[in-house]
C-alpha cells in the first residue's frame, strides 16, 4: 500500500502507509537541507569523533558514485530497475525522487544501526523528512542551511562534483527546500552551516542528550 506525497517542478515522493516495526534503542537522528549546504561534512565529522555511538543508514540511490564513494558505506548504488523491485517488495521506510534519481532509505538500514544499538543518522531531503513524519520512527529532525543560495552554489560548485545541469536542478531544488523549511515545527533544529565549527558545536549541542544516553547504556 502506497500514499502519495506531494510533488513539484522538480520533485516527487511516496511512502509507505505501513507502520515501520521500530525497535527499541536510541532516538534516530534526521539530518537534512539544501545540496551543498554541509550535510555530508558534518555527519562526518559526527561518526569520526563519536564512532561507536552514531551510525549511519545508508541509502540506496540509482545516482552514479562520485570519486571516493563507496558502494554499501555512502549509499547502495542501484539501478532504478533494482531499486522499484525492493520499493515495491515493501523493503523501503520512505523514497523519493531527487534531481532526476531516487533515493531512499531501506528498513534494513535503519535496523542494522539500530541492532547494533547505535543513534542511527538518516541524511535525507525535504520530501523524505515529510514522510518519515508519518512513521513512527520519531527521529530528531535537524535541517542544515547555507548562509545564503549564493554561497551554497560556489559550494557546490568548488565541490566539483555536479555538471552545469545537475548544478542548476539543485539549486532548483534548494530554493524549494528553503521555503518548504520555514514550515513551523518542521525542524527540532535549524543550523545555519556559516562556520564549520560552530555549526558542528550546534549540531554536537543538540544530539548531546542522546549521546550521553547512549554512553549510559553501554556501562551498563
Ligand atoms: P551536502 O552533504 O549537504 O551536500 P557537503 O558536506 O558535501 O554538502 O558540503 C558541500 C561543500 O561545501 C563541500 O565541498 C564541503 O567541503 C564544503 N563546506 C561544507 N561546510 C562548509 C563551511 N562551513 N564553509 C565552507 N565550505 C563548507
Ligand atoms: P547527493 O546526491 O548529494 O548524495 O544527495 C542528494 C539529496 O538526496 C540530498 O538532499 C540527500 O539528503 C538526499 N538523500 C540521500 N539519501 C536519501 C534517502 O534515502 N531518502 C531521501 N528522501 N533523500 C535522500
Amino acid at each position: 500500500m502506497w500514499a502519495s506525497g506531494w510533488q513539484n517542478h522538480t520533485c516527487v515522493s511516496f511512502t509507505s502507509v505501513e507502520v515501520f516495526p521500530v525497535m527499541q534503542g536510541p532516538r534516530p537522528v534526521v539530518l537534512s537541507g539544501p545540496s551543498g549546504a554541509g550535510k555530508s561534512t558534518l555527519l562526518k565529522k559526527l561518526l569520526k569523533d563519536y564512532e561507536n555511538i552514531f551510525g549511519f543508514s545508508v541509502s540506496h540511490t540509482t545516482r552514479q558514485p562520485r570519486p571516493g564513494e563507496v558502494n554499501g558505506k555512502d549509499y547502495h548504488f542501484v539501478t532504478r530497475e533494482e531499486m522499484q523491485k525492493e520499493i515495491d517488495a515493501g523493503e523501503f521506510i520512505e523514497h523519493a525522487e531527487f534531481s532526476g534519481n531516487m533515493y531512499g532509505t531501506s528498513k534494513g538500514a535503519v535496523q542494522a544501526v539500530q541492532a547494533q544499538n547505535q543513534i542511527c543518522v538518516l541524511d535525507i531531503d525535504i520530501q523524505g523528512v515529510k514522510n518519515i513524519k508519518k512513521t513512527e520512527l520519531n527521529p530528531i529532525y535537524i535541517s542544515v542551511q547555507p548562509p545564503s543560495i549564493e554561497i551554497l552554489e560556489k559550494r557546490l560548485r568548488d565541490r566539483k562534483t555536479e555538471t552545469e545541469e545537475s548544478l542548476q536542478k539543485r539549486l532548483t531544488a534548494a530554493r524549494v527546500d528553503l521555503e518548504l523549511s520555514k514550515e513551523p515545527g518542521l525542524f527540532d533544529l535549524v543550523i545555519i552551516n556559516d562556520d564549520l565549527e560552530k555549526a558542528y558545536s550546534e549540531l554536537k549541542e543538540v544530539l548531546l542528550e542522546e549521546i550521553k544516553k547512549t554512553e549510559e547504556s553501554r556501562k551498563s
